[in-house]
């Protein structure tokens, strides 16, 4: 059975339209690229899996239909969003920002910073004291804290150097191999997202245009809707 169905998903920005039909399925333990150009809905489908705004069709996960949840509900089923644009709380430490999302599970204070060194090392620091690679751990570090069955990383490299980007490429595949996470992920690097993800849902305009093993996405498909 799949973790995250997403069916005929729609979703509106005021009067403009911004989701005309987003389908794809995500199983247990598996890791999935949402791919597309710049402004074709991936983020718009996050925020309405993550019930962050009004959608309509069908977002069911952990065999649990979300529509039918308050968005409070939906968020403790198990969905770990690191949102684009990272969003840690600057003023509070980071012990502080692991601490506020902490929710019951295997994912403690202790493990977060055995897995994210660089966290455990700057805990009493401010937030917005570091740097932006180690503000991108803390909102991945913070997800985690929440215990979830599906982590969806937005554009977690976005905006970084190359060695950072490559430290948060190993990281997002330390996760899947050691502990098995599902995983969504939205990322401009086409290269990457092939070497870590299982399966791909491509969305152009709003809509689901293709989708399938990563393995089976051609380069003639890659082209015309995700390359430059
Ligand atoms: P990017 O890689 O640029 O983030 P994206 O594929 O994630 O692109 P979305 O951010 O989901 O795209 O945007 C989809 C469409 O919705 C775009 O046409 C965008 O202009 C519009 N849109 C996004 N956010 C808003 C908003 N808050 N209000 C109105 N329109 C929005």
């Amino acid at each position: 059975m799949s973790l995250l169905r997403v069916e005929n998903l729609c979703a509106s920005y005021g009067a403009s339209q911004a989701l005309f039909g987003v389908n794809f399925t995500l199983a247990e333990g598996e890791v999935l690229a949402l791919m597309g150009r710049n402004g074709m809905g991936k983020t718009t489908t996050v925020k309405a899996i993550c019930r962050m705004i009004p959608s309509t069709g069908t977002v069911q996960f952990a065999g649990q239909d979300l529509h039918r949840l308050p968005s409070f509900r939906a968020a403790r089923l198990g969905l770990g969003l690191v949102p684009e644009g990272r969003r840690c709380f600057a003023s509070l430490s980071v012990a502080e920002n692991l601490i506020a999302a902490a929710r019951p599970g295997p994912w403690t204070t202790a493990r977060v910073c055995a897995f994210l060194p660089r966290l455990g090392e700057r805990m009493g620091q401010r937030a917005a004291s570091l740097s932006g690679g180690e503000q991108q751990m803390l909102a991945i570090g913070r997800a985690l804290m929440t215990n979830p069955r599906l982590l969806i990383l937005d554009e977690a490299t976005e905006g970084l150097a190359p060695l950072i980007r490559a430290e948060i490429w190993a990281t997002i595949a330390a996760l899947k191999r050691e502990s098995g996470m599902a995983i969504l992920l939205i990322d401009k690097s086409i290269r990457e997202l092939a070497q870590v993800a299982d399966s791909a849902a491509i969305i152009a305009r709003g809509k689901t245009v293709w989708s399938g093993a990563m393995a089976d996405l051609s380069a003639d498909v890659s082209e015309q809707y995700v390359g430059v």
